[in-house]
């Protein structure tokens, strides 16, 4: 049985004879995976069709409740690449890793499908904000994961006012009107504001990285050790991307 769909590529692992098994992130949200074979043939077609985020149209062969089902064909459609642009490589590699372990075979999600897409049309046309990009795609990530409440409301008090100053895994975000902490740990005044900004810019309006903002300075720095460590530590992709920018 053939099955096609359009698809996000993801991860290609190296797998026995020359070929590889690759991870899709599927239309609908949900992880795939399959086995290609021949990639490393200088007539492979489709090497270039597995570059990670890259927009496949992809065919499946395989009995419905096979394990591993074998890619026959992977047409590109949309490359987020721009070449000669390490930073947005190497921010597209961090992505697909986040991907990569926050979907779910067997499970829907059309909010990753979105979420990914637009991420990969932002990088095509914006590569220089590319670490601004990365950050949207954590903040929305903790979302769909419900790892991230609501900045709007204190989630202790309810109030919408006072500056918040923590986020807790009991309350949420907390303010400074209920929650004491002490000035040099709390987050920086406008932390509520970046967050509204966060949650109602486009992708392709990710908010640059501004090291004179110290709110998103420490906003960014704590969605992505709460989103790293909920996916199990430190990931390969990001090491990489510290070491070179
Ligand atoms: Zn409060």
């Amino acid at each position: 049985m053939i099955r096609t769909c359009d698809a996000i590529v993801l991860k290609t692992t190296p797998y026995a004879e020359g070929g590889a098994v690759v991870s899709f992130l599927g239309e609908h949200g949900e992880r795939l995976t399959g086995v290609a074979k021949g990639i490393k043939k200088p007539t492979a077609k489709w090497v270039a069709a597995f570059e990670p985020l890259g927009m496949v149209r992809v065919a499946f062969f395989g009995k419905e409740q096979a394990d591993l089902k074998r890619i026959t064909r992977c047409d590109l459609a949309f490359s987020p690449l721009t070449l000669g642009h390490l930073e947005a490589s190497l921010v597209m590699a961090c992505l697909a890793d986040l991907f990569d372990r926050v979907a779910r075979e067997g499970i829907e999600d059309e909010r990753l499908y979105r979420l990914l897409s637009a991420c990969g049309r932002a990088l095509k046309a914006k590569p220089d904000n590319a670490l601004g990009i990365l950050a949207y795609a954590e903040h929305w990530l903790l979302h769909c994961l419900g790892l991230l409440p609501h900045p709007q409301a204190c989630g202790r008090c309810g109030s919408r006012e006072a500056p918040l100053v923590l986020l807790s895994e009991d309350h949420g975000w907390c303010c400074a009107a209920c929650t004491p902490v002490d000035a040099a740990e709390a987050l920086p005044p406008g932390t509520r504001t970046f967050l509204r900004r966060l949650r109602t810019a486009p992708a392709e309006e990710a908010p640059a990285p501004d090291p004179a903002d110290t709110a998103q300075q420490a906003v960014t720095a704590l969605l992505r050790q709460r989103l790293l460590r909920e996916l199990g530590g430190r990931l390969r992709s990001y090491e990489v991307l510290w070491r070179l920018v």
